[in-house]
């Protein structure tokens, strides 16, 4: 587990579009918080600064009490998974599971008990052997947070994942991801643009609009002290 501070974060782009004027947010250890905000308000680009594939334009980022602001991807205590599932299509579901791993240098003993153990967790024990094309969308989905799981980050951040997929299945992803975070004991940051998805998973919500943060808090207490007619509006009206 680890907590994610942005102090003072701006971010422009090209010197010109400021996309993110002046943030503050602190990120709970172990929590599952979910950013949530109209397309373009800025989602996307906060969490690639914390996962560093986006620099920022000021301010400070911590994770886990170290400062990270000007560190790679891989010196941080992160793991991402994105809407696009990215799997290598002609590596099995076991090989794409270790990849990172095999990058890494992870000893071969504990990278097979690492990715059985993901297997486990997410069900696709039988289809370890299977490649990417092989798979349903969910299937692909549970692949790609399998490679998340295996580096064991203190951090967890999801774009949009389960905007690819269909109702019924995303409804059953919702639920293994809330277990997972569970069974995980990690913090998971979270961005989604649906309303319903906020609501069901977050323990913490934090509504964005513009590049801003309008409201943060617990679902309830957004849903019923809504401090803004656009919080109240974006919350109160599910799609
Ligand atoms: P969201 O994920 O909430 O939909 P984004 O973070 O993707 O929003 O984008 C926020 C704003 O930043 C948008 O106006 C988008 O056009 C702009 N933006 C994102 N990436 C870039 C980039 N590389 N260059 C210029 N503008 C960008
Ligand atoms: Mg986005």
């Amino acid at each position: 587990m680890a907590e994610v501070t942005l102090r003072d974060i701006e971010k422009t782009f090209h010197g010109k579009t400021t996309v993110i004027p002046d943030l503050n947010l602190h990120i709970e250890d172990g929590s599952f918080t979910v950013l949530v905000g109209p397309s373009g308000c800025g989602k996307s680009t906060l969490l690639r600064m914390i996962a560093g594939l986006e620099t920022v334009t000021q301010g400070t980022i911590t994770i886990g009490g170290e400062d990270v602001t000007t560190a790679e991807p891989s010196d941080r205590d992160i793991a991402m998974v994105f809407q696009s599932y990215a799997l290598y299509p002609h590596m099995t579901v076991a090989r794409n599971i270790d990849f990172g791993m095999r990058l890494a240098k992870v000893p071969s003993k504990e990278r097979e008990a690492k990715v059985t153990e993901a297997a486990r967790l997410l069900n696709l024990e039988d289809l370890l052997e299977r490649k990417p094309a092989e798979l349903s969308g969910g299937q692909r989905q549970r692949v790609a947070i399998g490679r998340a799981i295996v580096r064991s980050p203190g951090v967890f951040l999801f774009d949009e994942p389960l905007s690819n997929l269909d109702a019924s299945l995303r409804n059953r992803m919702r639920v293994e991801l809330a277990e997972l975070h569970q069974r995980l004991d990690t913090t998971m940051v979270y961005v989604t643009h649906d309303q319903v998805e906020a609501m069901t998973l977050a323990d913490c919500i934090v509504v964005m609009n513009a590049g801003k943060i309008e409201q943060m808090g617990k679902p309830m207490a957004l849903y019923q002290r809504p401090e803004t007619l656009f919080v109240a509006g974006f919350i109160g009206s599910p799609k």
